[in-house]
């Protein structure tokens, strides 16, 4: 890993299921079977992470 200080990414698995569930640096949380398109999700901070008081 290679993430800059302060950027702090977790994926893990959901025991039992194939499913991903993500916490992005920003406190957004995403769910995904193909870890794919969660770290598509990750890499794509801000874009559909709805951040709190997300106006700019
Ligand atoms: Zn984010």
């Amino acid at each position: 890993m290679s993430g800059r200080t302060g950027e702090i990414y977790r994926v893990e698995w959901l025991p039992g299921t194939d499913v991903l569930h993500g916490t992005c640096h920003c406190g957004a949380e995403h769910t995904a079977e193909d870890p794919v398109a969660m770290w598509d999700w990750m890499l794509a901070h801000p874009q559909g992470h709805g951040l709190p008081g997300d106006g700019s």
